[in-house]
């Protein structure tokens, strides 16, 4: 870390310690060549992944939503649920990478494009929601209409 007061990029760290909340790691330091003191914070680089809204609201991009309404779309269906989970892992890594976040119909296109080249039935299962998608909390309300189980199966276990 370059010293503020004469440049040097040489130092030693003479402290280190944890914020109280263990977010933050404050680094007491001492430059080698003039012997001013500074402090530095590290802290996690973290963004949230986020998904924009038709009506342009963001929210937090949800894996366990998107993941429900693969799941229901894919009930049944010759899909291994570790494919969904890529698929799920590969949706959140596109809309990390976009710094505007992902928009629903780009996630819900990206599922789409992905159940277009394993099965059919799934596709279309997907596709006959896909219209109405303007928030993800579509996936999951649309993957009750999938369920063709008992009315009190509103479980979501299905291990
Ligand atoms: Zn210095």
């Amino acid at each position: 870390m370059r010293c503020p007061v004469c440049a040097a990029i040489d130092d030693k760290v003479v402290d280190s310690r944890l914020s109280d909340d263990g977010r933050v790691t404050r680094r007491r330091r001492q430059c080698l060549a003039c012997a001013h003191r500074f402090t530095t914070f590290e802290r996690l680089d973290t963004q949230p992944v986020v998904v924009v809204k038709r009506s342009g609201e963001i929210v937090p991009f949800d894996t366990v939503k998107v993941a429900a309404g693969i799941h229901a779309a894919t009930k049944g269906r010759p899909i291994d649920d570790a494919d969904i989970d890529h698929l799920v892992e590969t949706l959140e890594e596109q809309a990390r990478s976009c710094p505007t976040g992902i928009t629903t119909e780009q996630l819900g296109l990206g599922v789409l494009e992905w159940l277009a080249e394993r099965d059919p039935v799934a596709y279309l299962r997907f596709a006959s929601v896909y219209k109405g998608f303007d928030d993800p909390d579509d996936f999951q309300r649309e993957a009750r209409l999938f369920k063709t189980g008992s009315p009190s199966d509103h479980s979501d276990a299905e291990t």
